[in-house]
């Protein structure tokens, strides 16, 4: 099957129509906003392997009492594309990887509908450790673990963020904005001039598949903000 019918293959599956980001589409991506402030305050590991081990050793939250394992992250460390997400659910606090439910079955049918994959892509969380009950982060949980995600960016040095749900853009963007609000522009990290695109998390996509689109829609502009940093 050559690339473009797997490709089509993967957009079937999401139940998206196949469409290219030109014209009027093309103004569907303004300009950059810059927004939020970083509050990375913890000691930098030295490398790769010394932050896992940090992550996997960490007690600066109440978190570590109830998790079976911490979530580093998974895939690629020298990826273009970086998937932030929220924080494990209970099979991910289980396997001790990202995404690995229903949701993260979603997370890489969208990636394959760009051609990419697990091992192309870096996968990450807001929090590395699983809030009871599925909960959301708590603030403090999150100020906690800014600082690994912060030090995974600095590793990985991707391209592009993608901010998948309302929690992980709040959180990378310092704003209380709504993700509805957030999707279909370019957001930067302010102090790295990162490009971040929000879009929809797969969990919401799965209780509201007509918005599959709009997500297709999002990954599109990402992948021409990429292009574009590589003209
Ligand atoms: N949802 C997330 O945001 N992250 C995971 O790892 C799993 C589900």
């Amino acid at each position: 099957m050559s690339a473009e019918a797997r490709r089509r293959a993967y957009l079937d599956a999401l139940q998206i129509d196949v469409y290219t980001l030109k014209g009027a589409d093309a103004e569907l991506a303004p300009d950059p906003v810059p927004v939020g402030e970083s509050s990375c305050q913890a000691e930098p590991a030295p490398d790769w392997e010394s932050l896992r081990q940090s992550v996997a050793a960490c007690s600066r939250c109440s978190l570590h009492q109830t998790r079976t394992q911490t979530v580093f992250g998974v895939g690629n460390p020298g990826a273009d594309w970086m998937i932030v997400g929220e924080a494990p659910g209970q099979e991910e606090d289980r396997r001790g990887e990202p995404f690995v439910g229903r949701a993260g079955k979603l997370l890489d049918e969208m990636l394959l509908s760009l051609g990419l994959d697990r091992d192309s892509v870096f996968i990450a969380n807001i929090l590395k450790c699983r809030p009871p009950n599925n909960r959301d982060p708590a603030a403090d949980e999150a100020a906690s673990c800014r600082s690994y995600l912060e030090q995974q960016i600095d590793f990985v040095a991707p391209k592009i963020i993608i901010a998948v749900g309302r929690i992980a853009a709040q959180h990378l963007l310092n704003t209380d904005a709504p993700v509805g609000r957030m999707r279909g522009k370019r957001h930067v990290l302010e102090d790295r001039q990162l490009p971040v695109v929000v879009t929809y998390h797969p969990a919401y996509l799965l209780r509201s598949p007509t918005q599959k689109r709009k997500v297709w829609q999002d990954l599109l502009m990402a992948r021409q903000v990429i292009n574009e940093s590589n003209p």
